[in-house]
């Protein structure tokens, strides 16, 4: 299989497009690929010919038909959030979801919602909320991230716990294949034991095997109590001691629980207006925890209450605040949310989305920070994140004074240390992010060899002539991008 394409002659394809799409459609000015040819983080800088926005199934397959025909590849792109240059096009299309952003219908008895790959996910969560239902997915960037961009890269977020990642969310998909044709399987069935599993081949293949344009997605009865509490204490042990006790006692109440270390305060205190610093005293570990229920009389404060006053007697945690008050439950989430975006201020960060066993998690911080700290000494661990699901964005923030570009120039030596422990404690080294292109060349290091060439078969089987995505997830041919995030990637394919 080879990545290198040929286009004879490339206006005969975008007149093709326009053809099909109509001319506004259709973009190839400078300004209007500025934004679908670069990621959030500016860790790549991609090149296409032509920006496409398909109103329809049929108009994607269309678009899919064409480049084909072309030899030109392909990327679906969603809201352009992630976090791993999955979605960066190196040549050909950028095909973008926005304009097929319809709920095409809601079933509360079945608790089901069909929608469009490029409905927002808040705009999702909204129908549902309509409907007095719930559809759990929320991370981040929820404000603009699309459906179909959620479940290419099976996204988890903050309620995993509970409801799970994107996959367990949907029951259907329709999919445009490789060669144009479309596959229907927007079923709303629990039960279908018709063969093999073909939706979940397509979620999480972060667009590399076909183009979901359309979802059958879970929904739940929605909330009718919340209580939120905050504690503080020594170690990420004593976190998980917590996190054991409550998951026994709450049960499925237990929606969050969300770990942060000391920097993390210490760091969206300094560079977010507003925010509240959430206990009386300073300890080096915190976590957030949310529990809810459909039952409007279910007495959740007085569960945390307890579990907590306990934990607190026993010397597991210093101190613990709970909140049934929706703006102290926003002004706790609020400190969450913003580690990502305020840790840039502290300089350079080197990032690590992995996954260990739920009980090896403090486990994993405890050694994972040390062997950074020994590697370089005055670099900042900040591991945070979903410790409920052994689920760790697993951050290092440069040593203060030093040279960003210096620091930045470890990039290597720090994923084989951190990605080294994961291993060894029968982790992932890619929890909710995906692979993209930042972890492709990780993945040959780490990933099972026969699962490996399982999936070059199911690639090579689904898009043989690697039209879509190419070069993202499994490096294919022999004149694609490097996966290093720093140094120019080599633009590919289409010039
Ligand atoms: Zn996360």
């Amino acid at each position: 299989m080879s990545a290198s394409f040929s286009l004879p002659n490339p206006d005969t394809l975008i007149d093709a497009l326009k053809a099909a799409l109509g001319e506004q459609h259709v973009r190839t000015a400078e300004d209007d690929l500025a934004l679908h040819i670069r990621e959030e983080r500016g860790l790549y800088q991609g090149r296409a010919i032509a920006v496409v926005r398909p109103g329809s199934t049929e108009e994607v397959a269309a678009v899919v038909r064409a480049a084909a025909a072309a030899g030109v590849p392909i990327v679906a792109q969603g809201g352009n959030t992630g976090l791993v240059g999955g979605g960066v096009p190196y040549g050909g299309i950028v095909l973008s979801m926005a304009r097929m952003n319809r709920v095409r219908s809601v079933d509360s008895v079945n608790a089901t919602m069909t929608v469009e790959a490029g409905c927002i996910l808040a705009d999702v969560q909204a129908a549902a909320h309509t409907e007095d239902m719930l559809f759990p997915l929320s991370l981040p960037s929820e404000g603009s991230c699309r459906i179909g961009g959620n479940l290419a890269t099976n996204a988890g977020g903050t309620a995993v716990l509970r409801y799970g990642n994107a996959r367990e969310l949907v029951l259907g998909l329709e999919v445009v294949l490789a060669d144009g044709r479309v596959w229907n399987g927007l079923k709303a069935l629990r039960k279908d034991n018709t063969g093999y599993d073909l939706r979940n081949l397509f979620v999480g293949s972060e667009g590399t095997l076909g183009i979901i344009t359309a979802a059958v997605l879970k929904l739940f009865p929605a909330p009718k109590v919340r209580a939120t509490a905050f504690i503080g204490c020594d170690t990420p042990e004593n976190a998980l001691d917590v996190f054991a006790r409550l998951r026994s006692e709450a049960g499925e109440a237990l929606v969050a629980f969300e770990f942060l270390p000391r920097l993390a305060i210490e760091i969206v205190l300094r560079h977010a207006p507003g925010a509240v610093r959430p206990l009386a005293g300073d300890h080096a570990a915190y976590a957030l925890i949310e529990l809810s229920s459909p039952q409007s009389d279910a007495n959740l404060e007085g569960l945390l209450e307890t579990v907590l006053s306990t934990t607190i007697e026993d010397g597991t945690i210093g101190d613990a605040t709970i909140t049934g008050s929706e703006a102290q439950r926003a002004a706790l989430w609020n400190l969450r949310e913003r580690i990502s975006d305020t840790q840039r201020y502290e300089g350079g960060s080197i990032k690590h989305d992995v996954s260990v066993p739920v009980s090896q998690v403090a486990a994993f911080i405890a050694e994972a920070s040390q062997a950074c700290e020994d590697a370089m000494p005055g670099v900042r661990p900040l591991a945070f994140g979903h410790f409920g699901d052994g689920n760790i964005h697993f951050n290092l923030s440069q040593p203060v004074g030093m040279e960003k570009d210096a620091f930045l120039s470890r990039w290597e030596m720090f994923n084989r240390i951190v990605h080294d422990i994961v291993h060894a404690m029968g982790g992932s080294i890619s929890a909710e992010h995906g692979v993209g292109l930042i972890k492709r060349d990780e993945l040959l290091r780490y990933k099972d060899p026969v699962a490996l060439d399982l999936m070059h078969k199911l690639k090579t089987a689904l898009d043989p002539h690697n039209i879509l995505n190419p070069g993202k997830v499994l490096a294919l041919g022999d004149d694609l991008p490097s996966s290093l995030p720093h140094g120019s990637p080599r633009p590919v394919l289409v010039s």
